[in-house]
């Protein structure tokens, strides 16, 4: 079976978000004031979060990538990502802050972990500690280092660029890529912030970032397929190392999309954007049997939305931000 929207667009991609708690306050999705999380029997247990993949396994879900969030700070990663493997899942990946990564690398991989994305927003250690408000640039660090010294490497390093915060380290970056030969990925600042500072002011335009690099190391795009969310690029001077540029507000790949997502709190979300969710837990916890599931699954997915309205006129911010998604 397969899951449609009423576009045509075939959805593959699950992004699972196995807890809202987090370890980090990024200033580009947290807010610094204490939060109020959920409590845990809101959060989907493990063996809920087990039964609905393998409900999205039957529906045609092809990708499945673990996120918060930070999934490393709920025990019982391993055993999740276990069990996806045992689904069948062709393709498990997981997004991390990499703080508590660099003891689990081995763990990760025993369970079936096939690839990883880490987000590092700064090569300071003083910015990186204004960006996440945590002192855990070396813990972070340590995580990068043994995941490239791993089968999962090379790793995916995420960065969301802020002006004002570390839009001047573009070509650090890229030269943080060549020389770890990381795939280093830049993240246009989405208005999905938990303190509604987002600003077009502040977000850097991957054309930008593009053009930096450009003229310091020119770079040549390598082909993607078009449900890929990232252009990417290789040095023409042969140097190891990939340059990703995710350009959701200026360049929207909403056309191509093949992903939905699914909250900590059991809810399905079409789109990042979505003003509303829709909920499994209720089905869950009240006794609907799988083919009930699916056909809600079915019903939420047809009404997909044709894209995000972040450069309409009169555009409002969910009110469900990052914080309840996940990436
Ligand atoms: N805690 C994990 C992490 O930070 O990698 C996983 C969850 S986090 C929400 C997933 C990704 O979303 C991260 O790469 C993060 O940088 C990105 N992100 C969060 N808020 C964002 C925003 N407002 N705009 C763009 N990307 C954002
Ligand atoms: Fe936490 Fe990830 Fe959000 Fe940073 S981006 S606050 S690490 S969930």
């Amino acid at each position: 079976m397969t899951l449609h929207d009423k576009f045509g667009r075939q959805i593959t991609d699950l992004r699972i978000s196995v807890t809202d708690r987090c370890n980090f306050r990024c200033v580009y999705c947290r807010s610094a004031d204490p939060e109020n999380y959920r409590e845990h029997e809101q959060i989907l247990s493990w063996s809920e979060l087990g039964r609905l993949a393998r409900i999205f396994v039957n529906l045609g879900i092809e990708k499945m990538r673990i996120t918060g969030g930070e999934p490393l700070v709920r025990d019982g990663a391993e055993s999740y990502i276990q069990k996806l493997h045992e689904l069948g899942v062709p393709d498990i990946s997981m997004t991390t802050n990499g703080h508590l990564l660099s003891k689990r690398v081995p763990s990760l991989i025993a369970s079936g972990l096939q690839r990883i994305n880490i987000s590092l927003d700064s090569l300071d250690p003083i910015k990186f500690e204004k960006i996440t408000r945590t002192r855990t640039y070396d813990s972070v660090m340590r995580g990068i280092d043994a995941v490239q010294a791993s089968p999962l490497a090379p790793a995916k390093i995420n960065a969301v660029l802020v002006r004002g915060f570390n839009e001047d380290e573009v070509e650090a970056f890229a030269a943080f890529a060549r020389d770890r030969g990381v795939i280093m990925r830049f993240i246009e600042f989405m208005p999905l912030d938990a303190d509604r500072h987002w600003s077009r002011e502040l977000m850097v335009p991957a054309e930008e970032v593009y053009r930096r690099i450009h003229a310091q190391w020119p770079l040549v795009e390598i082909p993607h397929a078009k449900s890929e969310t990232a252009r990417k690029y290789k040095f023409v001077d042969g140097a190891p190392g990939e340059i990703g540029l995710i350009a959701p507000v200026t360049q929207p790949f909403c056309g191509h999309c093949s992903r939905i997502r699914l909250t900590a709190d059991g809810k399905v979300r079409t789109c990042l954007f979505s003003k509303d969710d829709h909920d499994l837990r209720a089905l869950l916890r009240n006794g609907a049997s799988d083919a009930d599931i699916e056909e809600q699954i079915r019903g939420v997915v047809t009404e997909k939305e044709a894209g995000h309205r972040i450069n309409e006129p009169g555009f409002q911010p969910p009110s469900r931000t990052m914080v309840f998604i996940g990436g």
